[in-house]
């Protein structure tokens, strides 16, 4: 069974709501470092202080303050047998970079699932999001910036990972269960 995973997907897609499922069914850990940072800048860390401004933003940390964060993550025991990466990699310095951590302990990538909906869909979620959980990046006009962010700088990451034939996508609209049997399916398949 597949073991390391990554979902990607634009902003408002559900990767959160699937990574939480998915880990528990497949008994890996969801690693989101969106979850990361929101916990370090609640909690005042100086990660938090160096992410805070980038995320109130919609623009993406810096590639290094990331990185080290992930590899640090990544070397915990409970991410040795396996582990599913929501919101990392969103570069391609960061493709990189993880392609590094894991030759170096010898692992590979067994998927990458890309949950898709559309524009109006997610724009919609965000907000509705906004009202009950009052995220600082959660504004119409950041939410459209994240939108824009992730299409110019994440959505090409969706080709590399085609081209090593380990791309699987999967239509994000739907109920939660409908969805993660989904990704189930084709993680499987
Ligand atoms: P969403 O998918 O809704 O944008 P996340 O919780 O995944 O939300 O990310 C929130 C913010 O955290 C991003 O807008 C960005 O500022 C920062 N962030 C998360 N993951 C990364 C990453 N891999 N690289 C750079 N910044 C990141």
């Amino acid at each position: 069974m597949t073991k390391r995973i990554i979902l990607i997907g634009p902003p408002g897609a559900g990767k959160g709501t699937q990574a939480a499922k998915l880990s528990s069914t497949l008994s890996i850990p969801a690693i989101s470092t969106g979850d990361i940072f929101r916990a370090n800048v609640k909690g005042e860390t100086e990660l938090g202080k160096k992410a805070k401004r980038y995320m109130d933003a919609g623009e993406y940390v810096p590639d290094e303050v990331t990185n080290s964060m992930v590899a640090d993550r990544l070397q915990q025991d409970d991410a040795k047998e396996g582990f599913l990466l929501d919101g990392y990699p969103r570069t391609e310095a960061q493709v990189n970079e993880l392609d590094k951590m894991l030759e170096a302990a010898g692992h590979s990538l067994d998927a990458v699932v890309e949950l898709t909906a559309d524009t109006d869909e997610i724009v919609g979620r965000l907000l509705a999001r906004a009202q009950t959980e009052g995220r600082s990046d959660d504004t119409e006009d950041v939410i459209r910036h994240r939108m824009d962010v992730y299409e110019e700088q994440t959505q090409p990451l969706t080709d590399i990972y085609r081209r090593r034939g380990l791309l699987r996508q999967v239509d994000g609209l739907g109920e939660i269960d409908a969805i993660t049997e989904r990704i189930m399916k084709v993680l499987e398949g």
